[in-house]
């Protein structure tokens, strides 16, 4: 009277595999789960035992171990109901042992014996198709759309315990995964052309697109700022197979994937309001949650009103943006999360806002302008290429100015410079450029140099500084396809540079 069988845990958004064993002796009757939180052991024992009488399966009056291993592997939540009731059926000869070979499952089981959906389906289904023992894999039939894009693995979809009973029985009476569905266009309908003016802003937004830049918006309040920043993913490449695959599962873990819907194929954009936590912001919780950062993968993370997070928030930013990963320390070991993520951040350059402003309506005191902008962490700070003030916008008669270019003509140039970056032979955004490499990849000739030399000693810029200067001035030179970098490209990067609660006369630095 004992049997095994397989399903999955997520460890953030990895999936490892879990041996279920259920064993039947003599002895007070009773269901002992081990190897699951005390909670969440406690809670599965109460949806099994009336899923299981509502069916009509009754669990023998006998002595019933479940045990999940490894057993050091903290394990929670509902997923695990559907394997435990199934082992333990399958140990009072329910279900037969070679039924349940090449099979992998997983589920939440309501009171009624309904089989309900549950997160990171999308991650077993790839673990699954790498696993050569496992040749099906039984999920929540309310799953079933999110398993479409893995491939080499049968999928079916279950809505009660009876009809899952009956499969294993027949083979038979569960409904397949349907083909991939079609790849998700764009995150937003938000397009660059419906931003009046602004070309200044427009190009920053360009650069930072073709180079990976993390960038900073300073502006009076409705200068745009938010709308800019909105229209920055329209502007990147379509993710890549694999990327999309990294994003859609962490969208999967997280319970945020719409039904239906095959990979993300599109960047993604995440603007948490400024009271997000740090543990929102980054991840973690009871069921560790993927964080903000891990949403915004591969996409674009937005901070508006960047002078209004907490502190301790901000700086829960420092690792992920130096690593691409965010690593989250628990009671039972870390997890690292992935987190490549572009950051554009917003603020006003001055409590009052107009601190940019040419019409001299800024009533704060310089020293009130520098502390406040003080209060953003320097680390913080230090991680960001290019800083743009958003001039307030004035209205313009429309027929007087050029039609304003659309995201999709802007985003062909961006793939250009990428496609050129990576044919100068460099296979990283110039962002993500090391320093070390900086000599080959960022070479300035000797009119350049000095430039740059002239402004470092004239403002005070440091080493990290330069090397961002360097880095922007790369990007500038090819999206103009240009093999060098030209004294101009050194020049527009050095406009990115403003120290911040300098007046913008002062501007560089
Ligand atoms: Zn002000």
């Amino acid at each position: 009277m004992y049997q095994t069988l397989t399903t999955y845990a997520l460890v953030g958004l990895r999936p490892v595999r879990i041996r279920v064993e259920a064993s039947i002796r003599r002895g007070t009757p009773m269901l002992l789960i081990v190897g699951l939180a005390a909670g969440a052991a406690r809670e599965c024992r109460e949806r099994i035992r009336a899923a299981a009488s509502r069916t009509g399966l009754r669990l023998p009056g006998l002595r019933i171990t479940v045990n999940l291993a490894p057993a050091d592997l903290h394990k929670s939540g509902a997923s695990f109901d559907l394997p435990i009731l199934v082992a333990a059926l399958a140990a009072a000869g329910h279900v037969s042992a070679e039924s349940l070979r090449g099979v992998s499952l997983l589920g939440e089981l309501g009171l009624d014996g309904t089989v309900r959906p549950v997160r990171g389906i999308l991650a077993v289904c790839l673990a699954c198709a790498g696993d050569a023992e496992i040749d099906t894999l039984i999920v929540p039939v309310a799953n079933l759309p999110e398993v479409g894009p893995a491939k080499g693995i049968r999928a079916v979809g279950a809505d009660s315990l009876s009809s899952v009973v009956e499969f294993l029985a027949t083979g038979s009476g569960l409904s397949s995964a349907p083909g991939v569905g079609p790849r998700r266009a764009t995150t937003s309908s938000a397009d660059l052309a419906d931003v009046q003016g602004q070309a200044g802003a427009k190009r920053a937004l360009e650069i930072a697109a073709a180079g990976g830049h993390h960038l900073l918006l300073l502006g009076e309040p409705g200068c745009g700022k938010t709308m800019l920043a909105s229209r920055l993913p329209g502007l990147l490449p379509s993710l890549t197979e694999s990327e999309a695959v990294e994003v859609t599962v962490a969208h999967s873990v997280a319970g945020l994937l719409d039904p239906g819907t095959g990979l993300i194929a599109a960047p993604p954009f995440r603007a948490p309001h400024h009271t997000v936590t740090s543990v929102g912001l980054i991840g973690g919780g009871s069921r560790l949650n993927p964080g903000e950062v891990s949403l915004a993968h591969r996409g674009v993370l937005f901070l508006d009103e960047l002078g209004e997070f907490r502190p301790a928030v901000l700086e829960a930013l420092r690792q992920p943006l130096e690593a691409g990963t965010v690593r989250i320390v628990r009671e039972r070991g870390a997890v690292t999360l992935p987190a490549r993520f572009q950051l554009v951040a917003a603020m006003n350059g001055c409590p009052c806002g107009f601190a940019a402003s040419v019409s001299g309506r800024c009533v704060c005191d310089p020293w009130i302008v520098r502390r406040y902008l003080r209060r953003l962490s320097g680390p913080l700070l230090d991680r960001i290429d290019m800083t743009y003030e958003v001039p307030a916008h004035r209205w313009r008669s429309s027929s007087a100015q050029a039609p304003p270019a659309s995201s999709a003509t802007v985003r062909e140039r961006v793939v250009a410079a990428r496609l050129f970056t990576s044919r100068r032979g460099q296979d990283v955004r110039n962002t993500d450029l090391a320093a070390a490499d900086l000599r080959i990849q960022c070479r300035l000739d000797d009119e350049s140099g000095s430039i740059l030399a002239e402004a470092a000693r004239r403002f005070g810029l440091s080493a990290r500084a330069c090397h961002q200067v360097q880095r922007v001035a790369r990007t500038i030179a090819d999206l103009a396809g240009a093999q060098d970098i030209r004294p101009d490209d050194v020049a527009e990067g050095l406009a990115y540079r403003r120290r911040l609660g300098s007046r913008p006369s002062g501007s560089l630095g």
